[in-house]
């Protein structure tokens, strides 16, 4: 399912939330004006009820009184019934929007968190094991100015988030630097957020590209739509991957591209220097990857990280 089809699919959850909530009352309410005292009960009240506000409100207290005394009456009857007052009212699960969605003129907070534990879910990574900033030791920190410099970077970027003004990150460098660690943290750190993240080594890239790429393949959508639809997507250790030439590199590059057209955040971790990725992935792969309008490159050297303003 991609984003779309979600987004809709848990509108309509609400939407029959909203409605059973509703008929439920409405039903009580049915049954409990098959009585007939109730019936009459509630007749009377609906008749003083336009009385009472056809007149100066000084004049109505007398009626008002006696409307609540039918009131409290026809709660006693229903609660002869085995009924409350509360039950001819929606039970709606949400007590912000009762269940319409939306709140204060924005999407409420409870179809958001639904949509997000939703598109989380659809990405499998709801059980992602990676690290945990929690994880990190400040000893090592502190001995590594390099780490700790990304390290604060890397805390920042989830602080910020969605709302960055660099989109993406490219962490590049030797082996054992912290890149994977680090973008297993910042995975977690927004998985728990209930952001839809994707994190997929670049071997796994490949091979769902490749399989996207097979004309009668009926779930190329399918396939695809995850990489793309995503809130962020870390694409771990790229270069590893074995590359067709053209068809990957392509491929790769509408995923990337897309995803920056449409405002959403990229990961990519490498061994590779950039000079390496502009040879092996070409011109236009390099310029959409180390985009500057909206990319953070940050490199480990193993002592020194070049790590720009912002
Ligand atoms: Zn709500």
């Amino acid at each position: 399912m991609n984003r779309t089809e979600i987004i809709n699919s848990e509108k309509n959850k609400l939407k029959q939330k909203r409605l059973s909530a509703e008929i439920k009352a409405q039903n009580i309410a049915q049954v409990l004006r098959q009585n007939k005292n109730y019936a009459s009960t509630e007749t009377l009240m609906r008749k003083k009820m336009l009385e009472i506000v056809a007149l100066p409100e000084e004049k109505a207290q007398t009626l008002r009184k006696e409307y609540y005394a039918l009131q409290k009456k026809l709660a006693e009857i229903a609660k002869n019934m085995g009924y409350t007052p509360q039950d001819l009212t929606p039970n709606y699960a949400c007590k912000k929007c009762n269940d319409t969605g939306v709140y204060n003129h924005k999407i409420c907070e409870c179809l958001n968190n639904a949509i997000r534990q939703r598109l989380q879910q659809e990405s499998g990574l709801t059980d992602f094991k990676g690290h945990k900033f929690e994880d990190s030791k400040q000893n090592l920190l502190d001995q590594n100015e390099t780490l700790k410099k990304a390290y604060t970077y890397a805390l920042n970027y989830v602080k910020n988030f969605p709302n960055n003004k660099l989109k993406n990150i490219v962490f590049s460098g030797n082996v054992g630097t912290g890149k994977t660690f680090l973008s297993e943290c910042i995975a977690n750190a927004l998985i728990k957020r209930d952001y839809y993240v994707v994190y997929i080594t670049s071997f796994e890239l490949n091979n769902i590209v490749i399989k996207s790429m097979d004309i009668f393949a009926d779930n190329r959508q399918e396939l695809l739509s995850p990489l793309l639809d995503c809130d962020l997507l870390i694409i771990d250790d790229l270069g590893s991957e074995p590359i067709f030439k053209n068809a990957s590199v392509n491929n790769l590059y509408t995923i990337i591209n897309q995803r920056q057209l449409n405002n959403f955040s990229t990961i990519i971790s490498t061994n590779l220097t950039p000079q390496m990725i502009r040879d092996q992935y070409g011109d236009r792969l390099f310029s959409r990857i180390f985009n500057k309008q909206n990319t953070m490159p940050i490199h480990f050297d193993g002592k020194d990280l070049r790590i720009n303003k912002n």
